[in-house]
């Protein structure tokens, strides 16, 4: 029996504004001094209240733009529900039903494949864990707590880690082309997730999906996709059934590990966010942002090659 991989990838990043998602609290990613960067609003006080930062909202329409997705004219905000220590409020804000961006598609430089994106919405980060083991304490720095993060979401079209790590880069470099995020995966700005199965070569339905999070390098991504493949596989030449879940992946030992049963999206109790109203976005901005696109990474390719009689990859 031979089996095909497919993959789809959830990849976040922390967009470079001067003030948090709904507060005005700096965004300093470099900030050394934990929990400086923190007031009432994103630690989320009683009687607190959120404003949108327009200017992530413009950063993800540029990027929704540059991978030619449709703009809403109406898009919303919703409280996602769970509770972990770096998350003060209990909740992050998100986008459920009405993300900024939808539809859209970028081409892997180097190959004809075009990958369709699902969507791309705006969110907040959540601060950061800093764990002690050898004294058995964590603390935590909420610095990042409330930073402007999208979320990009690509539908199934990819088939092995190769491609995906060329789609990840290739999405790195269209977000510093735009100067919307440093996406430095080693700082943690930009974060991979790899959503992985497996099907017959013939078969129209998909498999059961595994999850790897916090994939923090193009290796990584690459490796724990490869790694799932032939995992996968065995478990089902062996006729047995890929378990639905999270895993984590140990770039040390260049495997990946169980970490917990996959939630599901009612298990957050998404509701409309009460603090913040819809947001209109007006079709001017929309041709303001759209004009203010630079030269994008493939435009310049398609140019230097038709200019200067290159090949790809000269
Ligand atoms: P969930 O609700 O579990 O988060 P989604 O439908 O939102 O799942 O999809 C999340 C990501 O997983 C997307 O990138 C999507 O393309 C990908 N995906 C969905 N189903 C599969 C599958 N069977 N195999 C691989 N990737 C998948
Ligand atoms: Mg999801």
């Amino acid at each position: 029996m031979i089996y095909e991989p497919v993959i789809g990838l959830e990849i976040h990043a922390e967009l470079k504004t001067k003030t948090k998602m709904f507060c005005s609290s700096k965004n300093d990613s470099d900030e050394k001094h934990p929990n400086v960067n923190i007031c009432p609003i994103c630690m989320g006080h009683p009687g607190t209240l959120p404003v949108i930062n327009k200017e992530a909202v413009n950063r993800v329409i540029k990027v929704g733009l540059a991978l030619t997705c449709k703009i809403a004219e109406l898009t919303k905000w919703d409280r996602k529900n769970y509770f972990y220590p770096d998350l003060p409020k209990g909740y992050q804000i998100s986008q459920y039903d009405k993300p900024i961006c939808i539809g859209g598609k970028l081409k892997i430089p180097g190959s004809d494949k075009e990958i369709r994106i699902t969507r791309v919405h705006l969110e907040e980060d959540t601060g950061r864990l800093i764990h002690f083991g050898h004294i058995g304490h964590s603390l935590v720095d909420f610095n990042r707590a409330g930073v402007p993060l999208m979320e990009l979401v690509t539908e199934p079209d990819l088939n092995s880690g190769e491609e995906a790590s060329a789609f990840s880069e290739e999405l790195r470099l269209i977000l510093r082309y735009l100067g919307v995020s440093d996406a430095n995966m080693e700082k943690g700005q930009m974060r991979v997730e790899a959503n992985i199965s497996l099907k017959l070569v013939n078969a129209k339905e998909l498999g059961t999906k595994v999850e790897v999070k916090n994939l923090n390098s193009f290796k990584a991504v690459r490796d724990a996709i490869d790694y799932e493949i032939t995992r996968q596989t065995e478990i089902l030449l062996n006729g047995k059934k890929v378990l639905q879940e999270t895993r984590g992946f140990n770039e040390t030992e260049g495997e990946t590990f169980s970490q917990r049963k996959k939630e599901q999206s009612h298990d957050y109790r998404y509701f409309p966010e009460p603090d913040l109203p819809p947001l209109k976005i007006n079709a001017d901005l929309v041709e303001k942002l759209r004009s203010s696109l630079p030269e994008l990474p493939n435009e310049k390719r398609f140019r230097f090659k038709n200019q200067y009689s290159l090949s790809e990859g000269q």
